[in-house]
């Protein structure tokens, strides 16, 4: 299958669950997960029209992504892994959205930057000791702190557990939002992307489905 054909199919599975939602599409953003996947891997998908890319490597997308930009300029960087401090002020030089804000030295790294990358607030819902997130009742504290920081927060992120049914979690995280007042969700992949466009996903983080099965990463 082309390219062009894969984000075609992937593009139009998230119009009807949006639509099954009695959503407008316009609400919900494909960000194509790029990660692992070389610059002549992810060209085709920007020739085809994808301009929202996701990375969750600083150094893997420092390499790749300069080249491509200069080729692609209106091409919007999201960084979608586990952010440490020290790596933060680069990740603010080159990504224009970070999904994985979990804590306040993060936001203090982030800062250091004059650029000023827009937030999501990673949640684990799961209480997940090797995945990043916050717990839920840090959020509050977070927002506060980014905004103090001038660093706009879109909303928050979560990576359910593997082994478990997706929708009660994303359900929890737009209760979470809601009650932050914050709209934007960064929730579902490949496997559950269109449940959680129906539970008001904002942003889809979709990897496989559009590059292919990864070599463990
Ligand atoms: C890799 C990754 C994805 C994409 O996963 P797929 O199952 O390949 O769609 C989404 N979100 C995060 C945080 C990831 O690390």
């Amino acid at each position: 299958m082309t390219a062009a054909k894969t984000l075609n199919d992937v593009r139009v599975r998230i119009a009807c669950a949006a639509k099954a939602a009695g959503r407008d599409v316009s609400d919900v953003t494909l960000v194509a997960v790029s990660k692992t996947f070389d610059a002549d891997a992810i060209r085709p998908l920007l020739d085809a029209g994808q301009r929202v890319f996701g990375e969750n490597r600083v150094q893997e997308a420092a390499d790749k992504w300069p080249t491509l930009r200069a080729d692609f300029p209106e091409t919007e960087l999201h960084f979608i892994g586990q952010l440490q401090s020290n790596k933060a002020e680069g990740a603010a030089e080159l990504f224009d959205v970070i999904h994985s804000v979990d804590r306040m030295s993060l936001v203090k790294a982030l800062a250091k930057s004059a650029r000023r990358p827009a937030c999501f607030i990673q949640v684990n819902l799961g209480g997940e000791s090797q995945k990043g997130g916050c717990a839920p009742d840090a959020v509050a504290g977070l927002i506060a702190a980014l905004e103090e920081a001038n660093l706009p927060v879109l909303g928050l992120m979560c990576l359910p557990p593997l082994d478990k049914e997706p929708a009660p979690y994303f359900a929890l995280l737009a209760k979470i939002a809601r009650e932050h007042g914050l709209s934007g969700l960064s929730m579902g992949m490949s496997g559950d992307f269109e449940t959680a466009i129906m539970l008001g996903a904002s942003h889809v983080r979709v990897g496989s489905a559009l590059f292919g099965a990864r070599e463990n990463h």
